[in-house]
């Protein structure tokens, strides 16, 4: 095993997220366009090259792996991929391999993910009312995710929600999305919508619903007890004291959360982002096609790319203007 990765601002980057396609089988209105142009295939990693990339980096001291997307169930061969991951989780070296995930493939693939060493997924899902579904996702349906979680669950998978906070979506479901978690014993966590790549007619001031009113709001009815709980992200728990639950929130543009951070993020054309809100990357694709058999290079091009992740981002949504917008999407980098 080589030196541990630390960047400049002595954070050790013990997480590496990797988006393993832009597509999607949905087309979330804060997420995509509905004419999405998708990247020729002869760009994106090949299924060995993503497990060269993830192996390279658990040698340099990566420990934890999310998968993302685009939605990863609909990459072609992609439980080949988590299937070769299970030798590092074996050996030790990884300690936690997991996805984010729309959850309409989840029915198939649950017991092959759990049977690969996954234990945890994160479902992303912002709303339990069917029509809504359909015109927050254009191309979604509710029932086919919720059977998904059910399966999830029932092959001993830990289910975490993801909801967006969407301003005048799903304010009203917010006691209905807590006491529904609450039933099922799924993890809760809320996002604040943030300013990534281009998305059509709307308007991401219109969207936004600042999880400080949420969180107001969650304290009408509940006694909100903050846990000190720190997972190196932009993630803050409160414990719910009267039903015992925890919930998230990602608050990316009402708190900084980069002191803390420990995580950079690979696309699927093999770039690197050291920040999710900078555009700076580096090419990681190059290095490894270059010298299939020999990582050195590779190793070199993530070392001198840690060297470089900044110290924060700069969303702000405070002056009546999204500043610090990304003109990437979120579903190139990973969620
Ligand atoms: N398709 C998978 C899914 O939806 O879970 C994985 C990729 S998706 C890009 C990852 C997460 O990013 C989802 O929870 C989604 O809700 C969230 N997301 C997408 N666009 C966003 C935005 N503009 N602001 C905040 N969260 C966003
Ligand atoms: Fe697809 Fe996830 Fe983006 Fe929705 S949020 S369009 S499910 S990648």
């Amino acid at each position: 095993m080589s030196a541990p990765l630390i960047d400049p601002f002595q954070r050790p980057i013990s997480y590496l997220r990797v988006s393993v396609t832009d597509r999607c089988d949905f087309r979330c209105v804060y997420c995509m366009s509905e004419n999405m142009t998708f990247l020729p295939k002869k760009e994106l990693l090949t299924l060995e090259e993503l497990d060269q990339m993830c192996t390279t980096f658990i040698d340099m001291g990566v420990e934890k792996l999310r998968i993302t997307g685009g939605e990863p169930l609909v990459r072609r061969g992609i439980m080949g991929f988590f299937n070769s991951m299970t030798r590092h989780l074996d050996s030790g070296t990884l300690k936690e391999l997991t996805l984010t995930t729309n959850g309409s493939q989840l029915a198939r693939f649950a017991d092959d993910l759990y049977a690969a060493g996954v234990r945890r997924v994160n479902v992303s899902l912002d709303t339990l009312d069917e029509q809504k579904f359909a015109d927050i996702t254009r191309w979604g349906r509710l029932q086919q995710v919720l059977k998904g979680i059910d399966a999830a669950q029932n092959a001993g998978l830990r289910v975490k929600l993801n909801v967006v906070a969407l301003k005048g979506f799903n304010e009203d479901e917010l006691f209905t999305l807590v006491e529904w978690c609450n039933t099922r014993d799924i993890d809760l966590t809320f996002i604040e919508v943030m300013p990534m790549g281009d998305i059509g007619n709307e308007d991401r001031l219109d969207q936004y619903w600042p999880l400080k009113d949420l969180r107001a709001k969650l304290a009408e009815q509940y006694t909100l007890l903050d846990l000190a709980e720190r997972t190196g992200g932009p993630a803050r728990y409160v414990q719910l004291t009267e039903t015992g639950q925890k919930i998230g929130f990602i608050t990316p543009l009402t708190h900084n959360f980069c002191e803390s951070c420990n995580r950079v993020r690979l696309t699927c054309t093999g770039e690197l982002y050291m920040c999710l809100g900078q555009e700076d990357m580096a090419d990681l694709r190059a290095p490894l096609r270059n010298n299939p058999d020999d990582t050195t290079a590779l190793q070199e091009a993530i070392r001198g790319a840690i060297l470089r992740k900044p110290k924060g981002h700069d969303f702000d949504y405070s002056r009546q203007d999204v500043a610090g917008r990304m003109t990437r999407h979120m579903s190139h980098t990973g969620g």
